[in-house]
């Protein structure tokens, strides 16, 4: 993979802070208003909170509800829930992703054949229900997760990206360089809830962390769970690699929530590297 210069040294100065950020007080919720942002919204301790008819997580701290609502990365500039069947709207603030250019050798995976784009449509039709299922149960440690690997960030978060001089979709997770070989671990608790070997994510674990909460892990060389695995946050699952659209070893790690690809650094314990 080669990043243009001009990109790297955005790279390097781009943190999420940049973002817009109001704190909550007394709590660890995060709450950016953006895209591929989190809000977290108290509410009151009865009622149904939706978006797009969906339930969203919700969550209680010290006597409070909170609603969490992951915000898609192409969200514009509101996010209607429902509360009670009120509609509640929330004003999203401006945030510029920075741009990414990428050229990936095997033209293939940047346009790919008919037969490609078959395949490409089946696990498309397996990856979407995960992401927008929601199970009861909440895994304790959801917003105070672990990285999978260690190592540096090579690729961002949201980043705007083209492969090849081509407009792609944004860069839904963080990227992590280490070597072939090296451990993922369960970022937080969960279910393994689906495993793959897909033409872009290459090796992949999805774990879901429950209501709506749901990481994948990508371009593993190795995958040591199976479907139905109930995980605890530091377990082993497998092993970084450079499966699928990647052109050299690294962790590919998406968070989802509400169907919301969002940035996982959001989540992370305290005492983890940003
Ligand atoms: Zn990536």
């Amino acid at each position: 993979m080669t990043i243009k210069k001009t990109a790297l040294a955005l790279l390097s100065v781009f943190t999420i802070s940049a973002g817009a950020s109001t704190a909550l007080p007394n709590h660890p919720l995060p709450n950016h208003p953006i895209a591929g942002g989190i809000i977290s919204l108290p509410i009151d301790n009865e009622g149904a909170v939706t978006l797009n008819d969906k339930p969203v997580l919700t969550t209680q701290i010290d006597g409070q509800r909170y609603a969490v609502i992951g915000v898609s990365l192409k969200a514009e500039d509101t996010l209607t829930l429902k509360i009670d069947g009120e509609e509640q709207p929330q004003l999203l603030e401006d945030f510029a992703y920075e741009e990414q250019h990428i050229e990936i050798k095997n033209t293939r995976k940047v346009n790919p054949q008919k037969n490609d784009m078959d395949r490409i449509g089946r696990e498309y039709n397996q990856m979407t229900p995960v992401y927008q299922s929601f199970s009861a149960e909440l895994t304790p440690d959801w917003n105070q997760m672990i990285l999978p690997t260690t190592g540096p960030y090579s690729s961002a978060f949201g980043l705007k990206r083209f492969f090849n001089g081509q407009a792609r979709n944004p860069h839904s997770g963080i990227d992590i360089a280490a070597p072939e070989g090296k451990n993922i671990i369960a970022p937080a608790g969960g279910t393994v809830v689906l495993t793959g070997d897909f033409f872009f994510n290459g090796q992949s674990v999805f774990i879901d962390h429950g209501q709506g909460l749901i990481s994948m892990m990508c371009h593993m060389s190795r995958i040591d769970v199976k479907e139905g695995d109930i995980v605890q946050q530091g377990e082993l699952i497998g092993a970084v690699g450079k499966t699928g659209r990647a052109t050299g070893p690294h962790l590919h790690w998406t968070v989802s929530l509400n169907n919301a690809r969002v940035n996982p650094k959001l989540l992370l314990k305290a005492d983890q590297p940003k």
